[in-house]
């Protein structure tokens, strides 16, 4: 089979193996089908019980909040990360085999949602959506509008998936914090 190979930057024939050619360090992936690249030797795995790639081969490289910097990360499934949830075992995610963390894709791609995140900071981005999320569903402020203000005042594009670290997360909290006062004192002044 041809597959785009991210390591060679062009597409690339590629060989099907099995996990414990490729990957012998995991013993749970020992008889997972992978395409392997065949001028790199990189490769990719497959979606759940077939030998349909899950995307390109070889890695690609993300900030991982664990590591403090870019590592090479490896597309993966639910199944891998989230075992007890079957709901999730379909999605694709991409995870840093240096600390074992992931992020997941936007919807129907493999496109990851932000850089990969530590445990104690996924907790910290769920806070913010409990902050953020009930400010826009209130329609005091458009999501849109909190996203800009938070973009201006951060000095960089906002997105939740993106905070690098707990620093980061608390200067958010704190810039909502505000919102959620002006929110409340508005809907004070109509009682
Ligand atoms: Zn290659
Ligand atoms: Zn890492």
């Amino acid at each position: 089979m041809i597959i785009f190979c991210n390591s060679c930057i062009e597409k690339r024939e590629a060989r099907l193996a099995l996990g414990m050619d490729v990957y012998p360090v995991r013993k749970d992936l020992r008889a997972q089908p992978f395409w392997v690249c065949n001028t790199c030797n990189n490769f990719i795995g497959c979606h759940p019980s077939t030998i349909k790639p899950l995307g390109r081969m070889g890695h690609t490289k993300i900030f991982c909040a664990c590591c403090v910097r870019k590592r090479k990360v490896r597309l993966t499934l639910g199944t891998e990360v989230y075992p007890k949830y079957i709901s999730l075992h379909s999605k694709p995610y991409w995870i840093c085999d240096e600390c074992n963390n992931f992020v997941g894709c936007h919807p129907n791609t493999i496109k990851p949602l932000g850089c990969i995140a530590t445990k104690h900071l996924r907790q910290a981005r769920a806070e913010i959506h409990g902050i953020l999320d009930p400010i826009w569903q209130s329609g005091t402020m458009s999501r849109s509008r909190i996203y800009k203000e938070l973009s201006n005042k951060l000095g960089w594009k906002y997105h939740t998936a993106s905070i690098r670290n707990i620093t980061e997360a608390k200067q958010v909290i704190n810039i909502l914090s505000s919102y959620r006062i002006t929110v409340e004192s508005i809907e004070g002044n109509f009682i």
